[in-house]
């Protein structure tokens, strides 16, 4: 049996927790086992329909009355009871930040290895795994030992799939939990500026170095308005106080994968690249046309970018009436 912990949050379906749906279910055709989806939280219950189109033979949905929002530890101790109930095969989630956050949990409690961001996973005694290590610029090859095999999946490895398969047998799930499960938990939440999560914008407009200052930042904010997108940056911005870290793309921020990531005055850095290197398009605007950004972007204009966005934006409003 493959358990799958399908990500959502408060009941919404982060964009890549059906990703791993992918390998997932490769694995449990390999070893003949069931593919089950796990959900954690009251609110999992709005992605039990949704993930009904993805071939899964049993969801089981683990529910407590604390269980309203996210709490690593909780989320932890729950599969850690349920895999003590159920005895799988292998437990997967998606290499996203509470994936790997949740999973490294559950291995430090069972006291057994978990094998963080595969794209490949061989079943067998021990599980031969292909999977990304320093943010994307080496592909590593490992053995995974223990029971259950603990695993999560790189994000924008793969394209979700649907396949229906009929409709999925459903469990539910009820762990004990204490007050110590919840020492680590979601607060308070701050919406994005503008509304539109980075991770979840269509259309993402990055500036670097070359925006020159922090009220640079207006034109690629009116762009990224314009386009119903978001701003990212990259470390020097954050780092130089032009933008909360939150914005920041890259190794050590967020993984993006819009349509369009439009990157102004940023070089490209590989720890840059990694962050954005899952988008479906790149447009560099940027005066070097050697910046490593530009090689390897689907296109590029080179300006200064003081130039090329007022223009764009101009034309853009022309366009909008
Ligand atoms: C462990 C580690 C983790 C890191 N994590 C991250 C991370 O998560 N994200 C990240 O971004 N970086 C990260 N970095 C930093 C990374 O190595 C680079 O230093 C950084 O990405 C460079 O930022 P930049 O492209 O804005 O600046 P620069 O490299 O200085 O590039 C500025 C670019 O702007 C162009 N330019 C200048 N003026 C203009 C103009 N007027 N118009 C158009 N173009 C112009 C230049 O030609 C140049 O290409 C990390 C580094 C380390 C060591």
């Amino acid at each position: 049996m493959i358990y799958i912990l399908i990500e959502h949050d408060l009941g919404k379906m982060n964009k890549t927790a059906t990703q791993g749906l992918v390998l997932a279910r490769e694995l449990a055709q390999r070893t003949g086992g069931a593919l089950v989806a796990v959900l954690i939280g009251a609110q999992g219950e709005a992605v039990v329909e949704p993930l009904q189109k993805y071939g899964l033979q049993k969801i089981v949905h683990i529910t407590h009355p604390q269980l309203d929002d996210y709490a690593p530890d909780a989320w932890a101790e729950s599969l850690v009871q349920l895999i003590g109930a159920t005895n799988p095969d292998a437990v997967l989630a998606m290499g996203s930040e509470r994936g790997n956050e949740v999973m490294a949990r559950v291995g430090a409690k069972m006291n057994i290895p978990m094998a963080a961001n595969c794209t490949v996973i061989q079943p067998g005694e021990s599980y031969r795994v292909t999977r990304v290590r320093w943010g994307g610029s080496l592909l590593e090859e490992a053995f995974v030992d223990g029971s259950p095999k603990l695993l999560t999946i790189a994000q924008h490895t793969f394209e979700a799939e649907e396949m229906p398969a009929g409709t999925p047998e459903m469990e539910t799930f009820s762990p004990t939990l204490t007050e110590k499960d919840f020492r680590v938990r979601v607060v308070k939440r701050i919406p994005p500026e503008g509304g539109i999560s980075l991770t979840d914008a269509r259309v993402v407009v990055g500036g670097g170095r070359g925006v020159g200052s922090k009220e640079g930042f207006a034109t690629l904010e009116e762009l990224a308005h314009l386009l119903g997108g978001a701003v990212g940056g990259s470390r020097v911005v954050t780092n130089l106080g032009w933008r909360p870290h939150t914005d920041q793309v890259g190794q050590t921020g967020a993984r993006i994968a819009p349509e369009l990531y439009i990157a102004c005055g940023i070089s490209g850095a590989v720890q840059h690249w990694v962050g954005c290197m899952g988008s479906k398009k790149i447009l560099a605007i940027n005066t070097d046309p050697e910046a490593p950004i530009v090689t390897k972007a689907d296109y590029a204009v080179i300006g200064d970018l003081h130039v090329v966005i007022p223009a764009v934006c101009a034309e853009l409003r022309k366009m909008k009436g």
